[in-house]
Formats: structure tokens, C-alpha cells, sequence
């Protein structure tokens, strides 16, 4: 009763609720740019899905999950003092510490306070005549706002594969992106893991040593790089903090966001001892920074199959049947798919109690209420993990009806797949920004600093307009159509267009096949934005 009257009094607070904006999503996004708003002085509010803040790291609490970008620049930079005071314990923190950031984050600049909690937008409206947006939530209540932000994420709407007989299992069954909050114990359990790719590649040696049995089915083999998880000493750390500055400067120019030793040299025209010799030594440092060996990697076949067979090499090395190794030995263009990072992955299937189903030419057929079936053969298991991953990019957007002018539906003007200018903003949609949308780098970098880029861009924005006396900005359609054009022009470029991943949409039934993210590298793009911004937004129109 008494949660029923606190309830009742929040909708209700929240229902006469007018904005300057409203920020969907409360991950590391949502968090900068509600900062950043409030200290601006705009009354801003963020709505979450979620009972927490963190989105990522919030969701995806499955055993082993960490970044896989280290942990010293996967944090933000916008306060140096939050740099300096925060220690991360381990070079790639698992998850249960990048939650504890991003819930200090929270706290050191009082934010929860403008977070509305349990709450999921359902639809977005643009109204014309009052020129403000409309927005409205699961639990009833309607927003307006001046502007609306989506920081819904790239990878925050789970794919559930539509198995067959899905509804009739009996046993648990659970998404490695909605990882429930209490421990979940596999000991002495049959567990079938459906996927392997990175969440699949984090989580299985931990599935495997708690667990009777594991099924790992796999469709598609994955490259992965030895992660060479480490502790961080105090040195390390002070060594770090001492000179953040430069180490965040040095990480701008690189094309990921990421400070990592990029060569210049040429596979093709690198001696193949030489060659052996380079990939051994990032082998062995591990990590993202081994496709950083050569700069025809992704963009030359013949230099990517040298780096892929010795990945290859490494895998038939740890692997003792020659039959799964075999199976695990990815036959397509190494980070065409996004590389994964691995803890003792390859060296789980040496282990007795897991094996190795191959579902490239047989799919998976049926779930069944014992377990899983392919071909004739049913697989019993106590538990299923789907890691079955993301309708990235446009997914956590598009699950909300976005309407713009003349009630114009975002699903609708993305049918053919999305079109924005920047990643930030889509002409139609007036005052609507998306945080890392579709057209910027996003996926493809170190995504803290390209959050932070994105963030302090729209804050700008924001800020120039109030200058101005202005309310309105909007992109033109010739804008959108030339970043549009040029996104797919880089993108056609590469190897990384070769192959069915998540970054052409091919993992999600029906979705165009359009490669998503920026591919131009994060210095370009910021340079473009800033250019944007020093022409007074160019490309947009403003009124
Ligand atoms: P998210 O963290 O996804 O937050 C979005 C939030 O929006 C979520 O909390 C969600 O609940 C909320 N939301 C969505 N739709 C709605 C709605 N309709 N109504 C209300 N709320 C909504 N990137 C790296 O650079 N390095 C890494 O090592 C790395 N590791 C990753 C590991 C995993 C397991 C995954 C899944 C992703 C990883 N990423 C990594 C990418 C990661 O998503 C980003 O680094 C970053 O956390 C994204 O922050 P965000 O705030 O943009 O989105
Ligand atoms: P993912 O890379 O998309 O992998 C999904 C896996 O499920 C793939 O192996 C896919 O096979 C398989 N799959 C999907 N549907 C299937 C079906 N119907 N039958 C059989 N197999 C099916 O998803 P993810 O592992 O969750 O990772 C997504 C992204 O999140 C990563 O690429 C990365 O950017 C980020 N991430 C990072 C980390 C990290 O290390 N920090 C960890 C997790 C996630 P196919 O390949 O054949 O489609």
C-alpha cells in the first residue's frame, strides 16, 4: 500500500514534468550528459530501464564479464580529479568493478537525484506545434521536453534467436546481456552455451569449471587474443596518473581512441620471420593491439590471412583434439567479426566435461523441454545461456516508437537502414540526438572518449544555441545524405564489410545490411565535428 502511494506520487510528479531535455538511458552516456546539463544550468532529466545506473555493466553481469579495453583508459577523462582518485584493480576490470565506477560516478556529482529508475520510454513524439518532444514511459507517465537525447547504447537491445519450443524448456534459461542480479550457481549443472562470441569466449571457462557438462554451440568460429589479465600495482598506477594527460592526448590521435603501438610497417612487405617475430611479441603482450602489428591488416587480404594463420597456429597449439581444434580455428578475415579477448577460452575445450557442437551446417533445430536438438541428436541440459548477443546499434533506439515531423515513424525513415549526420542527429527529427549512433565510430573505438566527444559536442550545441536566443536544430537532409554516403564509402574500403557481423546488421533476421558504425578512425571524426561546430553547424539548420 505504502509502495503504492510513493508510486502513485512520482508519476504523478513526472507527469507535469516539463524539460529542457530528456536523456533516455543512465549507462556512461547518460551519466556525462546529464553532468554536463545540469552544469550548464539546464533542467535535465534521464530515464532508465534499468533499477540502477551503469547500462552495460549493469545488464551484462554473466561469469567473466570484463572490458576488454584496458581498464586505465576505459574510464573517463572529463574530471581530473575523479582520474586521479579512482584505482582500478586489474589491467582489464571485470564487471562488478566497472559497476562500482559508474555508480561513484553517480554519486560524486549527485546525479541519481534527476534519474528516474524502472522506467522505459516506449515513444517519443515530436509535437510541431508546441515544438517540444513527448515523451512516454512503461509506467504511464508523459514527459515534455525541449530536447531528447538518446543514450540507449550499441549494444543494450539482447537478440533472442526465435528457437523453436524456446517457451517449453523446463530448465533456466538466461541472456548473457540480462543476467539476473543474484548468483547463479551451474555447479554440477548440464549447461548448453548457443554462441561464441565475445561474452561467449568470456564466460564459458568460468561456466566450465563450475559445471557437470557444457554443450558450446558454435556457428561461427572467433579469433581470440590472450587477454594477459593482470593485477595493477600501485607504480603502475601512480606511473599512469602521473601523466594522464598525455596518455588520454596520445589515445585522441590513434584511430580507435585507444593508446596502443600502431604500426606503420607493411604486412605484405614485412620478411616472414620478421612477421612471426612482431605477431609472437603482441601474442604475448596480449589484447585489442594485435591487429595494430600491420596497416594493410584491414584492408588487404592476403596481409589479414598472415596475421589469421598465425592466430590459426595458436589455437591448433592449446587445443589437443585435432578435430575441435580444427572447429575452433576461425576460417574467416581475423577482425572482420569483433576480435575477442580471451582468459584460457581454447584451452576450456581440453577439458572433459565440455564439447564442441558444430552448428555452421546443421542449425540449431529446437529447443526442447529437456534441452537443446540438432539433426536428431537432443542435448539434455539443466541450463541454457543464450549469448547470442545484440540488435546493435539501431536495436535500443527503434525498440521505442520515434516519431518525428508530420508524425514521420524513425522505423519507417530507417527501413532501408539507418541514416544520420554525424551519428548524432537525423533530418525529420528535430532537437533529437543520439549518444554513439549509427555513423560514428562508436563500436569501433574505445568507446569512453568517443561517449565523452559525442557528449561535449551536443552539450556545445546546446550551449550555442542558448546563446543565440535559438531553440531549434535540425540537420538537412543534403547533410545527412553526404555523411551517409561517405560512411558507406569507407566502409566498402575495408575487410571488415566482408563478413556477417553485427556491424552490417546480418546477425538480426530481416535488418538491412548496412555496415553501421564510422570507419574513418576517431581523430577524423572528430575533426569533421569540430569543423561542423567552428562553421556555426554547418549542415544543420538552426532556428
Ligand atoms: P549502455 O551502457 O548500453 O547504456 C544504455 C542504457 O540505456 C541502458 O542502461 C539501458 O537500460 C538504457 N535504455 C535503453 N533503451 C531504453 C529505453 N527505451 N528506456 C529507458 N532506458 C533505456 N566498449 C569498449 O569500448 N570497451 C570494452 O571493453 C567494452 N566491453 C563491453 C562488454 C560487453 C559485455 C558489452 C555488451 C559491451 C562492451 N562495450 C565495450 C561496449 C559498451 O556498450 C560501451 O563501452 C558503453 O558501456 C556504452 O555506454 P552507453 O551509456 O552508451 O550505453
Ligand atoms: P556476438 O559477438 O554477436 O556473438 C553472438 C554469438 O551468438 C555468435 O557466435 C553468433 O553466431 C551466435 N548466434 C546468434 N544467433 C545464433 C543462432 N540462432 N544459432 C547459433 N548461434 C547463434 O555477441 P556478444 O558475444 O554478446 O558480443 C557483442 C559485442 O559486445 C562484442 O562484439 C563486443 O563489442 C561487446 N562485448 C565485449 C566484451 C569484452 O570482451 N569486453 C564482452 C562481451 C561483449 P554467428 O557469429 O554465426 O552469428
Amino acid at each position: 500500500m505504502m509502495h503504492t502511494q510513493v508510486e502513485a506520487g512520482r508519476e504523478s510528479a513526472l507527469a507535469k514534468a516539463d524539460f529542457d531535455a530528456v536523456i533516455v538511458g543512465a549507462g556512461f552516456a547518460g551519466l556525462y550528459m546529464l553532468h554536463r546539463l545540469r552544469r550548464m544550468g539546464m533542467r535535465a532529466r534521464a530515464l532508465e530501464a534499468g533499477s540502477g545506473v551503469g547500462g552495460t555493466w549493469y545488464w551484462n553481469r554473466y561469469p567473466g564479464a570484463r572490458c576488454d579495453v584496458e581498464s586505465v583508459q576505459y574510464s573517463y577523462q572529463f574530471d581530473e580529479v575523479l582520474q586521479q582518485e579512482w584505482d582500478w584493480s586489474e589491467r582489464y576490470a571485470a564487471q562488478p568493478e566497472l559497476l562500482r565506477y559508474a555508480n561513484h560516478v553517480a554519486d560524486r556529482f549527485d546525479l541519481r537525484g534527476e534519474i528516474e529508475f524502472d522506467t522505459r520510454v516506449v515513444r517519443a513524439a515530436f509535437d510541431e506545434a508546441q515544438g517540444r518532444w513527448v515523451i512516454e514511459t512503461n509506467r504511464g507517465a508523459r514527459l515534455s521536453a525541449t530536447f531528447c537525447i538518446m543514450a540507449t547504447g550499441c549494444l543494450s537491445a539482447p537478440n533472442l534467436p526465435q528457437f523453436t519450443g524456446l517457451e517449453t524448456y523446463l530448465g533456466a534459461c538466461y541472456h548473457t546481456g540480462c543476467w539476473p542480479h543474484a548468483e547463479v550457481s551451474f555447479a554440477g549443472k548440464r549447461v548448453a552455451v548457443i554462441g561464441t562470441g565475445s561474452s561467449a569466449v568470456q564466460s564459458i571457462p568460468i561456466i566450465a569449471a563450475q559445471a557437470k557438462e557444457v554443450f558450446v554451440f558454435q556457428r561461427t568460429a572467433n579469433y581470440a587474443i590472450p587477454a594477459h589479465n593482470v593485477p595493477l600495482t600501485d607504480a603502475y598506477r601512480a606511473s599512469i596518473k602521473a601523466d594522464y594527460a598525455t596518455l588520454r592526448a596520445r589515445a585522441r590521435q590513434t584511430m580507435t581512441g585507444i593508446d596502443f603501438d600502431y604500426s606503420d610497417a607493411l604486412a605484405l612487405e614485412t620478411p616472414a620471420e620478421e612477421r612471426t617475430r612482431e605477431y609472437e611479441l603482441r601474442w604475448h603482450r596480449g589484447g585489442l593491439a594485435f591487429l595494430g602489428a600491420y596497416k594493410d591488416l584491414m584492408v588487404d587480404q592476403a596481409a589479414n590471412d598472415t596475421a589469421a594463420d598465425f592466430v590459426r597456429g595458436k589455437i591448433r597449439q592449446k587445443v589437443q583434439d585435432p578435430v575441435v581444434a580444427e572447429l575452433l580455428a576461425p576460417k574467416n578475415t581475423i577482425g572482420c567479426k569483433r576480435l575477442c579477448v580471451d582468459i584460457g577460452y581454447f584451452e576450456t575445450f581440453n577439458r572433459p566435461n565440455v564439447r564442441l557442437i558444430d552448428v555452421s551446417e546443421r542449425p540449431i533445430e529446437t529447443i526442447t523441454p529437456a534441452g537443446v536438438k540438432v539433426g536428431d541428436r537432443e542435448y539434455a541440459a539443466d541450463a541454457i545461456v543464450l549469448a547470442t548477443g545484440f540488435d546493435a546499434m539501431t536495436g535500443a533506439i527503434l525498440r521505442i516508437d520515434v516519431r518525428g515531423r508530420g508524425g514521420m515513424a524513425l522505423r519507417e525513415r530507417w527501413r532501408e537502414g539507418p541514416c544520420t549526420y554525424l551519428g548524432l542527429a537525423v533530418a525529420g527529427f528535430p532537437n533529437l540526438f543520439a549518444i554513439t549512433g549509427p555513423g560514428s565510430p562508436s563500436v569501433l573505438t574505445n568507446m569512453l572518449p568517443t561517449i565523452e566527444q559525442h557528449v561535449d559536442w551536443i552539450a556545445d550545441a546546446l550551449d550555442y544555441l542558448r546563446a543565440r536566443g535559438l531553440s531549434h536544430i535540425e540537420p538537412s537532409a543534403p547533410a545527412e545524405d553526404g555523411w551517409g554516403a561517405h560512411v558507406a564509402e569507407l566502409a566498402g574500403s575495408t575487410l571488415r564489410y566482408t563478413c556477417g557481423s553485427w556491424y552490417l546488421g546480418v546477425n538480426i533476421p530481416g535488418k538491412p545490411r548496412v555496415f553501421m558504425p564510422y570507419i574513418g578512425g576517431f581523430p577524423r571524426y572528430v575533426a569533421k565535428c569540430n569543423e561542423v561546430a567552428a562553421r556555426g553547424y554547418e549542415g544543420f539548420m538552426l532556428s
